[in-house]
């Protein structure tokens, strides 16, 4: 996924990015299948970034935890953002993405976003005044992508649908509100790899390291939780990310994401 934003004049004239052009409600044709002759050419020799929902997804599509999902598959990396590391995939020696088999993706099912995505690239215009957040998609291209060629028409929405990319971009537009959060450089002072940020990384990238620090400092006991929130940050890792998020939105900026109980 690439997010696009638009710069204010963009916002104020309604144009976008040079060359781009919001599909709107016209249709796109495109079909990826074992019969083109570009067929898993556009995994390898490619940059793909990680999200933290694509991590909580691969590593329980693998069966591993995420501390080794991102031991054995991710190199940290300087991003976009000058005050958070980003995680890329590690390629094998050949440069490929690591789960390409010899018949295609073996993690098909909890593909990353950016590989769910493609031929589309997402922009979200977040102008607080406009209230909610207008998102807008744009075609893209691999030169080498036969896709294109293909004679199957698409709607974005019947492609986001096809594509179960309502719940991931969902996620991602969590994550985009955290990204933009740590690019003011919250640290207060502490820098890069300070405690502050140690802790963001462990929230945002290794959610199962973040439950054993949840456990361990019994920290779900310092705020006011519904019974219902609660099972569900017990029982699974987006509900879990997503008070993560929210703990770290009070942290480092003081929003009033999480009710702190009283003490007795
Ligand atoms: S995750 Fe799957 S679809 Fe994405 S690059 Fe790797 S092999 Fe290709
Ligand atoms: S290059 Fe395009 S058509 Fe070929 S495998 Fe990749 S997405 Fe599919």
């Amino acid at each position: 996924m690439r997010e696009i934003t638009m710069n204010e004049t963009d916002k104020q004239d309604k144009s976008f990015p040079a060359g781009m052009v919001p599909l709107g409600k016209s249709k796109f044709s495109f079909s990826c299948h074992p019969g083109v002759s570009c067929f898993m050419k556009c995994c390898s020799n490619v940059d793909m970034l990680l999200y933290p929902y694509d991590i909580i997804g691969l590593k329980k599509f693998l069966g591993i935890r995420s501390d080794q999902f991102l031991e054995k598959y991710v190199q940290v990396v300087k991003g976009a953002n000058p005050f958070f590391p980003a995680l890329m995939m590690k390629m094998t020696s050949t440069n490929s993405c690591p789960f390409l088999g010899a018949e295609g993706c073996t993690v098909y099912e909890q593909r990353p976003l950016s590989c769910r995505m493609y031929p589309l690239e997402r922009g979200v215009d977040r102008t607080p005044e406009k209230g909610r957040a207008a998102e807008f998609y744009f075609l893209t291209r691999h030169d080498y992508c036969k896709g294109h060629e293909e004679q199957q028409d698409w709607s974005v929405k019947e492609w986001l649908r096809s594509q179960n990319l309502l719940f991931h971009n969902a996620m991602a537009d969590q994550w985009a509100e955290m990204d933009t959060l740590f690019a003011k450089n919250p640290w207060a002072g502490e820098g890069a790899a300070g405690p502050m940020q140690k802790l963001a990384f462990l929230i945002c990238y290794n959610i199962d390291g973040f439950r054993d620090y949840v456990a361990h400092h019994n920290l779900l006991d310092l705020f006011k939780i519904s019974p219902n929130r609660l099972r569900s940050i017990e029982n699974d890792d987006e509900a879990l990310l997503t008070f993560g998020f929210d703990w770290l939105k009070l942290l480092l900026a003081g929003m009033p994401t999480l009710q702190p109980r009283k003490k007795r």
